[in-house]
């Protein structure tokens, strides 16, 4: 086991790793920006590094200060978190050079799934349904008439290198599609460098399940079953539970041994998540690989009593899972609001700066994973989320009552957040019968009006 570990990442997640480490007798380092000096998590890690200023380019995107942070301090392991560094193929070579494991997969397994046309391809050949589509990346605008063509309207335009929901058109006719084809490409090279893009079918109002994957070095692979985030806003994020509300046992256990099929196939070790739509008819289809831990990896700890972050840096150190498929327990339900500094009312604009006062929920069956304190600045460089709100409870029903007396009670004064919109998905009728889709939040809460409303 590793004796010491730099942590490349901020905020909660950075606070998530240190506590990992804690238990498990691990030195922390802590990294952070000129932005985040006065961070919650510094105050927890071993030994702290400034690695530059508040922009990420120069701070927790900067590989060489990174490095030079890991050597000084002398770690034997990096964990990237999630975001930032954590699925960059190229960071994850230069640790190996370096003698310092990364905590995740190998440099080629993030490389090969990183490139989702070439993930799907892995896919397909380990025998994993996929959304039907371009068998690789689309060159030409008439190539991309040619393939929506024969695969029928509408389709979607993604991009190769994507992330983050950025880089994605629908279109619904040729016209939209040539539109949409440059827009993609075009905002593809803007937010990561490298225009390529592939086209697949659109799947109508589907649900967005994911599998959580742990494989060691040795072979062996689990699930730990699946989380349903098909509440998502412009494609990102906004509540997830486990169990899926959507899917039927049948279903839940061929959409996990298509996950496992794949993660042995692409000889991946580590913690990953494999992502599917799941379609009006219930049938499902691989999407792509986060090759890193997830924000909402938190869900499927509390369904399986499984610390991933411990798994992740186990794993990397080259120990045997130790379980099977069949040790794996699944208990309750557990739903996951994120906390957003963002004021729903205003298009969701980030509402950054002073927290005056901060008082999170507690009580039965909800856990709080938050970097947020009273006084705390958030500072307007990064991500938005400013913490996790959980609830576990044995049933979706009672989550549903726990997790809004818990937003209830938690107190924000300052930056406005994302409570008054949770609040409003968990009382909607669609919500509480589990019949949304990812159109949900533009249906419901897609304009002003709706969104002016909130309580
Ligand atoms: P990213 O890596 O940017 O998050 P994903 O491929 O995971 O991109 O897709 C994000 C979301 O976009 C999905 O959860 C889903 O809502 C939507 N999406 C992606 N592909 C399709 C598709 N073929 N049909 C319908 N919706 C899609």
């Amino acid at each position: 086991m590793f004796r010491r570990i730099l942590i490349a990442n901020r905020g909660e997640i950075a606070q998530r790793i240190i506590r990992a480490c804690r238990e498990l007798g691990i030195e922390t380092v802590a990294v952070y920006s000129e932005a985040d000096a006065d961070a919650l998590y510094l105050s927890q890690a071993d030994e702290t590094i400034c690695i530059g200023p508040a922009a990420s380019a120069g701070s927790y995107l900067n590989i060489p200060a990174i490095i030079s942070a890991a050597e000084v301090a002398d770690v034997e392991a990096i964990h990237p978190g999630y975001g930032f560094l954590s699925e960059n193929a190229h960071f994850a070579e230069v640790c190996r050079s370096c003698k310092i494991h990364f905590i995740g997969p190998d440099p080629e397994t993030i490389a090969a799934l990183g490139q989702k046309d070439n993930a799907k391809q892995m896919a397909r050949d380990a025998g994993c349904p996929v959304v039907p589509g371009s068998p690789g990346s689309v060159d030409t605008e008439s190539e991309a008439v040619k393939i929506a063509a024969e695969i029928g309207y509408p389709v979607i335009i993604k991009a190769a290198f994507g992330g983050g929901g950025r880089g994605m058109r629908v279109a619904r006719n040729e016209p939209s599609l040539i539109n949409g084809y440059h827009a993609a490409r075009s905002e593809a090279k803007n937010a990561f460098g490298n225009a390529t893009v592939y086209v697949e079918k659109f799947v109508e109002n589907p649900r967005h399940v994911e599998v959580q994957i742990l494989g060691d070095m040795h072979g062996n692979v689990v699930h730990l079953g699946e989380r349903d985030c098909t509440v998502q806003r412009r494609h990102q994020k906004l509540i997830e539970e486990s169990p899926s509300p959507m899917i039927d046992e049948d279903t839940r256990q061929r959409m996990g041994e298509a996950a496992v099929r794949l993660i042995k196939h692409a000889k991946y070790h580590n913690a990953g998540t494999v992502e599917f739509l799941l379609d009006k008819n219930g049938d499902f289809y691989f999407i792509e690989v986060n090759a890193r831990i997830q924000v909402e990896h938190t869900v499927t700890e509390m369904v399986t009593g499984i610390d991933l972050i411990r798994e992740q840096i186990r794993l990397a150190a080259g120990e045997e899972l130790g379980y099977t498929q069949a040790d794996i327990k699944f208990n309750g339900h557990c739903i996951e609001c994120r906390l957003n500094a963002e004021d729903p009312r205003k298009d969701f604009q980030p509402s950054p700066g002073l927290v005056e006062t901060f008082v999170p929920p507690g009580g039965p069956g909800v856990r709080v994973d938050s970097h947020c304190y009273s006084g705390y600045r958030i500072p307007p460089t990064y991500d938005s989320m400013i913490g996790k709100i959980l609830v576990h409870r044995p049933t979706r029903e009672m989550a549903i009552q726990t997790m809004q007396r818990a937003l209830g009670e938690t107190v924000v004064v300052g930056p406005k957040t994302t409570i008054p919109i949770s609040r409003a998905i968990l009382d909607h009728p669609d919500f509480r019968q589990a019949v949304h889709d990812t159109g949900f939040m533009e249906r419901y809460f897609g304009n002003s009006a709706a969104l002016a409303g909130l309580r």
